[in-house]
């Protein structure tokens, strides 16, 4: 979606895919196939990064590593944290330190990016993973611009979040791949614990509809019987009168 506004405002677009953190690397491969493929259909040019996932390991993952067992969204809080319970997505996974590890994980990747763009003559860097409702976006746009910055390029940031159900409408027509988890090895995990989530609420949410839909029925009933009970009664009235009538 995102390549698409570009292109619809005019931007002569280049993909450059900078995925060291995506594991294993055959899900690397297999989003890279899968981008190629509509970008050939798209008609934009796909450049691939370094795939370096020592570097990854390296940078990025001693901070999820510290973190893993502090996640609201694999079930665990920090010793003392009485943070309320999630009650969206949102909510699940936006914490404290998981945003430091997507941090890093966005500045090794934009800061590539960048570095490819002001060497072969880009004049800004934008990026696709502002389409996503389960990022830290305003992290993203920070990162962005100080990677664009860096590198002496204009940084061309939009929250492309509110085309998410479209983009995911458009994928799933186009029998594109679609991956359930970010791309690290921590967020395997997170995607399972978002998934267990969603059908928890699903499940919650059916069984407030169904209790709703009881209580109306039984409210419905209950009209009925008392719409009966008065019915009956009025009759009742009506024969004693008229039994009163014929008796005078
Ligand atoms: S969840 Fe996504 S953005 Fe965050 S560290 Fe993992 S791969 Fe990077």
């Amino acid at each position: 979606m995102p390549t698409r506004l570009l292109c619809e405002e005019g931007h002569d677009i280049t993909v450059f895919y900078a995925n060291s953190n995506i594991a294993p690397q055959a899900e690397y491969e297999k989003r890279l196939v899968e981008l190629q493929r509509y970008g050939a259909d798209q008609g934009f040019e796909v450049v691939e990064g370094a795939y370096d996932p020592a570097a990854w390991e390296r940078e990025v993952a001693p901070i999820g590593e510290a973190i893993k067992d502090f996640s609201p969204a694999l079930g665990s809080k920090h010793v003392g944290d009485d943070a309320p319970e999630p009650q969206t997505v949102a909510e699940l996974l936006d914490d404290e330190r998981r945003r430091e590890r997507c941090r890093a994980c966005y500045r090794m990747r934009l800061e590539e990016a960048a570095a490819y763009a002001a060497e072969n003559g880009f004049e800004g860097l934008a990026t696709t993973l502002a389409v996503s409702p389960y990022q830290f976006t305003d992290v993203i746009r920070e990162e962005t611009e100080r990677a664009a910055a860096n590198a002496g390029i204009a940084a061309h940031f939009e929250d492309y979040r509110p085309y998410y159900d479209e983009a995911t409408r458009i994928s799933r027509e186009l029998g594109m791949y679609r991956q359930n988890y970010c791309g690290c090895r921590f967020s395997v995990a997170e995607g399972e614990a978002t998934r267990a989530f969603i059908k928890e609420q699903r499940k919650a949410a059916k069984a407030a509809r169904a209790a709703e839909h009881e209580a109306e029925e039984a409210a419905r009933k209950q009209n009925a019987a008392d719409k009966q009970a008065y019915a009956e009664e009025r009759a009742k009235r009506r024969a004693i009168l008229k039994q009163l009538r014929n008796d005078s």
